[in-house]
């Protein structure tokens, strides 16, 4: 492929939001330039007021193939990202079978992800009990970190930890550089909560929010950020859904602790108080909270004490949402939000006065840095990958089914009005989704250094 220049009138550059063209040669970036700097003879794409951003990396996603195809899987899960404006997506250890805590399971995620991947991917190891033994060997196979639990995760495969677990698993993430990615929810006030709402109505968002208190997170972040100063790993908090622990957060940051947080689409658009009884598309863990969390969390962003926004796409069969019952404490926990999640925060966003430049670096920049990919992903600039997703940041659109492009179109978002729509998705100089339509070619692969 000879070289290909793209222009818009809004570049999304880590300097800053300008007129350029992006000349794209082969897999890469070769330059950032002005328009009138293309070389004669070049073909051009002109975008002029649609937006050209690097292209998202989403660190938080549950492919579920091998094992659980029937939830979602590396077909569906890529071109949903690659419809929301992903160039690429970083697999979690869990809800696939098996889980990937041993090299074999890697190795048999890789042969089911060949040719069939829209955008490219890479994959997290879980740490569980008594695998620390496998945390090398994953690692030198190329899982980009791990995750673990705190709490049950839903699946009896895939085991939670508690601190021995921790401190045996520990050492080796520390010798290879590794963050551990932790889903920050401890038992004892989850258990509690929920022993003593046994009688409720559960078809009530409220009694599912109070099950899971703020308190089993605020605990779980304190017991990691002790963990964090005795071993100095590099923790990341998955899906932090209180305010309440930004305090707490920023001390540690200021301290000099290596922690990085995360949050997801869902945290920063709905909010408890307005869950309908019985719908259970809202369930994830944890759970979404009330209004004031909804803002303390967008603070956070603003303060940099919240680094990336990334998805938590958790999809599942619609059987087990358990829509006919409503009933939250039986339905499956998870929010499938790949396709949606970039006009859902660049609505969100724009209320508030943030820029596209925030968007980039928290959906793009942030979770390539997370996943070790950062050299090569998340940024226009020379050198990197030809990833680049074309948004039109003034069109508004109700989201209905067409527009998600997971394996079951079962969503929250359905009905909303949103800003924001993706009008291309490149992958490495190839386009791979326009106006609705996928390219016929599956051109993703796995990351490699
Ligand atoms: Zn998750």
């Amino acid at each position: 492929m000879g070289p290909q220049a793209f222009l818009s009138r809004r570049v999304v550059t880590p300097q800053g939001i300008r007129p350029a063209a992006v000349l794209v040669e082969g897999d890469r970036i070769r330059a950032v330039i002005s328009p009138s700097e293309i070389p004669a003879g070049t073909p051009r794409e002109d975008f002029v007021d649609a937006a050209i951003l690097p292209g998202l990396v989403d660190s938080h996603v549950h492919i579920n193939e091998p094992g659980r195809t029937e939830w979602e899987g590396f077909s569906t899960a890529t071109r949903a990202a690659a419809a929301g404006g992903y160039t690429m997506i970083v697999d979690m250890p869990l809800n696939c079978v098996p889980s990937t805590t041993r090299v074999n399971a890697l190795a048999a995620k890789r042969k089911s992800a060949a040719g069939q991947c829209a955008v490219d991917w890479a994959a997290w190891g879980g740490v569980v009990r008594d695998n620390d033994q496998e945390l090398e060997p994953l690692a030198r196979a190329g899982v980009r970190g791990f995750k673990c639990f705190l709490v049950d995760p839903g699946v009896e495969e895939f085991t939670r930890v508690g601190e021995r677990d921790l401190r045996k698993a520990l050492p080796s993430l520390v010798r290879r550089g590794l963050p551990l990615l932790v889903h920050a929810e401890l038992p004892g006030p989850v258990d509690l909560a929920t022993r003593q709402l046994e009688r409720e109505d559960w078809s009530q968002y409220q009694t599912y929010l109070r099950s899971r208190p703020e308190e089993a997170e605020l605990a779980a972040i304190n017991l990691m950020l002790s963990l964090c100063r005795e071993y100095v790993f590099r923790l990341h908090i998955v899906h932090l859904a209180t305010a309440s622990a930004l305090r707490t957060l920023q001390a540690a940051r200021a301290e000099g602790l290596p922690v990085t947080v995360e949050t997801c689409p869902h945290y920063l658009h709905f909010a408890a108080e307005s869950i309908p009884a019985g719908a259970t598309q809202f369930k994830c863990a944890p759970p979404v909270r009330c209004r004031v969390h909804r803002a303390g969390l967008w603070q956070g962003l603003k303060d940099g004490i919240i680094d990336m926004v990334v998805t938590d796409h958790s999809p599942c069969p619609p059987s087990m949402k358990r829509r006919q019952e409503g009933d939250f404490r039986s339905a499956w926990g998870g929010i499938a939000g790949l396709s949606m999640a970039l006009p859902v925060v660049w609505t969100e966003a724009l209320a508030r006065g943030f820029a596209l430049t925030n968007i980039a670096e928290w959906m793009s920049a942030q979770p390539a840095k997370l996943a070790g990919c950062d050299a090569r992903k998340g940024r226009i600039a020379e050198g990197y990958d030809a990833d680049l997703t074309v948004l039109d940041p003034e069109a508004q659109f109700t989201v209905t089914e067409h527009s998600l492009h997971q394996r079951h179109a079962l969503s929250p978002y359905l009905g909303e009005r949103l800003r924001g729509v993706v009008k291309r998705t490149y992958l490495r100089g190839r386009l791979v989704f326009r106006e609705g339509e996928f390219s016929s070619q599956a051109a993703g692969r796995e990351f490699q250094q």
